[in-house]
């Protein structure tokens, strides 16, 4: 089958060059693509992310003392601290913490996990991470780190919490720790991933359901294209669409966004300006996307979801404007070399897009974006195949 990833390597060999020792054991995370549904998940919606083949992996091994110390192949340092000292550093929302920010998705986890169990969460510990998740392309390497570190000390302070408490408390390090605003579905996708199948996850009851994809029977792969556009989710554009969603709810007088539907638009469009109103359409609209491709995947198969992707790819450019050009010649240029479906994927603002095509269309519908590309003087993409993947587990 897949041959292990050299991460697993690289977060051994990076914890015993600092630590002198070798680790307990090594747990991984995975990244995610999001199939459909995207910006609903704070508005307590309806998502389905799917899990995939590149993880992060999390060397750890417990110290005598009470310290811990976390290091990346993708850090210079590494950060240590004592546990005690992580109710201090977190959460000054007011002030940036005392750490550097990819520090905080690890130290936050542990800080998160230490606020539901302090009895069994004494012990020191050290934790190398490295990671083949592209990082900041919208693929999730923040769920991802978060969970293997959430593995990694659900393991060795014995915890046993179960997958979607260690999702909460990844999504509580993202939110509080690192002070970026987003919802549930990235940890949620992370650690409920299943082999061949996507994630339906109500965020409002936090309820989920595996839906078998059927890409692979249906000869069908999914592209990923990673413009390299690096989005940022602590500023600007996402909080602002999320300041958006809110005043729409409260202007239509419903707790969140989950609470309204496609009938409700016509009154939404008279009581708010035309900018709000078209984020609340996005929501909307996609919350029924969402539904509609759990459905058209079970009753016709994966060949007959295309048409939502490019709805919800249409809706995110011109209701929700949270695309990019490159995101969008990227899907344009799938489309039109005869992809099934193709939309951006994640937060928005650069990262990736995602096209369903054929087994036989990969190679010419990645060529004929990277020409494309070229063609506009763009950098160039970066294109992958994905497989819906098994959420965390221990390598080694
Ligand atoms: P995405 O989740 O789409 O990749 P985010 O901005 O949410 O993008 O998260 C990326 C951030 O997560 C990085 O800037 C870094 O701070 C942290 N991070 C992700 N992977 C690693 C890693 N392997 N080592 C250290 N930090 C990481
Ligand atoms: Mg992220």
């Amino acid at each position: 089958m897949t041959t292990p990833s050299p991460a697993i390597a690289a977060a051994r060999t990076l914890l015993t060059e600092v630590t002198g020792r070798e680790p307990a054991g090594v747990w991984s995370a995975p990244g995610r693509v999001n199939l459909i549904g995207e910006h609903t998940d704070y508005n307590e919606g309806y998502v389905l992310p799917f899990a995939i083949p590149h993880r992060t992996y999390a060397a750890a091994a417990l110290r005598e003392d009470a310290r811990i110390r976390v290091t990346s192949t993708f850090a210079d340092e590494p950060v240590e601290v004592a546990l005690a000292e992580l109710d201090e550093i977190f959460p000054t929302l007011s002030a940036a913490p005392a750490v550097p920010e990819w520090s905080a998705y690890a130290l936050g986890v542990a800080w998160a996990l230490r606020a539901l169990r302090p009895d069994a969460t004494t012990r020191g510990l050290d934790i190398a991470i490295a990671s083949d998740v592209p990082v900041g392309a919208g693929l999730s390497s923040s769920a991802a780190i978060e969970g293997a570190v959430a593995s990694a000390l659900n393991e060795l302070w014995t915890l046993d919490l179960d997958p979607v408490t260690l999702a909460q408390a990844g999504r509580r390090a993202e939110n509080e720790a690192v002070g970026a605003p987003t919802g549930i579905m990235d940890q949620m996708a992370s650690m409920l991933g299943r082999a061949d199948a996507a994630t339906f996850i109500d965020c409002r009851s936090l309820e989920a359901q595996s839906v078998p994809t059927g890409f692979t029977p249906a000869g069908l792969e999914v592209l990923v294209i990673d413009t390299q556009v690096k989005h940022s989710h602590s500023t600007g554009g996402y909080r602002e669409r999320r300041d958006a969603c809110e005043r729409g709810a409260a202007l239509l007088g419903i707790p969140s966004l989950r609470d309204a539907s496609v009938d409700d638009l016509p009154r939404a469009a008279e009581l708010m300006d035309d900018v709000t109103f078209r984020r609340v359409r996005h929501v909307v609209t996609e919350n029924q996307r969402v539904l509609d491709t759990v459905h058209t995947l079970a009753e016709q198969g994966p060949r007959a979801i295309g048409d939502l992707l490019v709805a919800s790819h249409a809706s995110m450019r011109d209701d929700f404007e949270i695309s990019v050009d490159e995101l969008d010649l990227a899907v344009e240029t799938a489309l039109a070399n005869g992809a099934v479906g193709a939309r951006m994927t994640g937060g928005g603002f650069g990262g990736a897009a995602i096209a369903l095509v054929a087994h036989d269309a990969v190679t010419p519908i990645a060529y004929a974006v990277t020409r494309a590309f070229a063609d506009a003087g763009y950098g160039e993409p970066h294109i992958f195949t994905v497989r819906p993947s098994d959420g965390p587990r221990r390598d080694a």
